[in-house]
């Protein structure tokens, strides 16, 4: 049987690839950071706590991921722990640091150290674009992060793609552009739009605020994406793919989806609050995903349309529960 080691396994991604890798027939892994509240809602929420093995471990602690690999034995490590908000790394720049980039640097370390024959994947992402050089961004548009955590992000890429130079190791990079689901973060833009739309419509709040709604994102489904990270690793040889559907929206636009789909305008609850305005924007961002659709054969299923009704009937259905709690 085929063993896979996913760091992050918590987060939104690791809990629908944990789920593709099961469904795959994969032993799945988790590292699990410990924390004083419990952290296992998504792996709940998709029905497989019993299926995957849990291993205590922290992407600053080197000794704890080489002990994971040691136990777990792994084909295949997904690195996707990070401290994932943009928000946040203006306010915790060193702990984005010590996280989402030298713990890139921990687990390629631990894989070499242990067994270099180990694929890697390494979560990327389209900050590392931020203030744009090429109107589609491609493997081939040169970087310039806009925050703290694009910064750390493009450390933990450029290492992924050293050690597969250096060490000759099978290291890929997903360079992958915003993916959202009903398993998404409350904090970032689209939870937070949904969220707030569930509970204007079912009477709990009156208002959603935000911030910059003139950004535009490309936005993709999670569960499309981790499709791609799974295909990375099953290629001869390991390479960089950007992730991305080719469509980029407002927030405001994002917005007028999901109000629209229970009936509302959202003209008439969404304030605009400076306190989400971010010290640099990112105003938007574009992805070609060409190389990923040819070579690995892969594009997204999800239109943003079907993402975001998706993800507004799952709040429903949880601020429904929790007001008859
Ligand atoms: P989440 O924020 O949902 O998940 C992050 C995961 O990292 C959680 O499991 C979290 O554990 C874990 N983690 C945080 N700090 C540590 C630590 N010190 N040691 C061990 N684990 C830790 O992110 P997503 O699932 O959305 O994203 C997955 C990866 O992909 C991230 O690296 C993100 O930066 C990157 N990415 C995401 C994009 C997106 O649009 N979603 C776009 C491009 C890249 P805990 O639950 O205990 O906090
Ligand atoms: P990011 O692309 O990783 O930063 O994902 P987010 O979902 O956090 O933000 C996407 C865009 O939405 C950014 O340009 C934000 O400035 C913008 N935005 C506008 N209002 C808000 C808000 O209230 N919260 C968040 N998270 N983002 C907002």
């Amino acid at each position: 049987m085929k063993k896979a080691l996913i760091t992050g396994i918590t987060g939104q991604d690791g809990a629908y690839l944990a789920n593709l890798l099961l469904e795959k027939g994969y032993k799945v892994y988790g590292l699990l950071a410990r924390r004083s509240t419990n952290t296992l809602w998504r792996l709940d929420y998709l029905g497989i706590i019993k299926d995957v093995e849990l291993i205590e471990g922290d992407m600053t602690d080197l000794s704890s991921l080489i002990r994971a690999i040691k136990i777990s034995q792994p084909k295949e490590v997904y690195n996707l722990a990070a401290q994932s908000f943009v928000g946040t790394s203006w306010d915790q720049p060193l702990l984005t640091a010590q996280v989402t980039g030298l713990g890139v640097a921990n687990i390629l370390e631990a894989i070499r150290l242990t067994d270099p024959s180990i694929r890697f994947y390494q979560a990327s992402t389209s900050e590392m674009f931020g203030l744009i050089q090429e109107e589609k961004q491609s493997e081939t548009t040169p970087f310039y992060p806009r925050s703290p955590y694009g910064v750390a992000k493009l450390y933990g890429h450029w290492l992924t793609v050293n050690y597969r130079e250096s060490f000759n190791m099978h290291a890929s990079s997903g360079i992958l552009f915003n993916h959202e689901s009903p398993l998404r973060g409350i904090e970032f833009v689209t939870r937070k739009v949904t969220d707030g739309v569930a509970r204007i419509k079912l009477g709990v709040e009156k208002e959603l605020r935000l911030g910059n709604i003139d950004a535009k994102r490309d936005w993709g489904f999670a569960g499309d994406y981790v499709e791609a990270m799974w295909l990375m690793l099953q290629q001869e040889t390991p390479d960089d793919y950007v992730i991305a559907t080719g469509r980029t929206t407002t927030v405001r636009d994002m917005c007028k989806i999901a109000f629209e789909y229970v009936g509302l305008n959202y003209e008439d609850y969404v304030v605009i609050d400076p306190k989400f305005y971010r010290p640099a924007e990112v105003d938007v961002l574009l992805g070609n995903p060409t190389k990923a659709m040819q070579k690995l054969g892969w594009k997204p299923k999800t239109t943003l349309e079907e993402l975001i009704t998706m993800m507004v009937d799952a709040d429903l259905e949880r601020v429904r529960k929790e007001v008859n709690a």
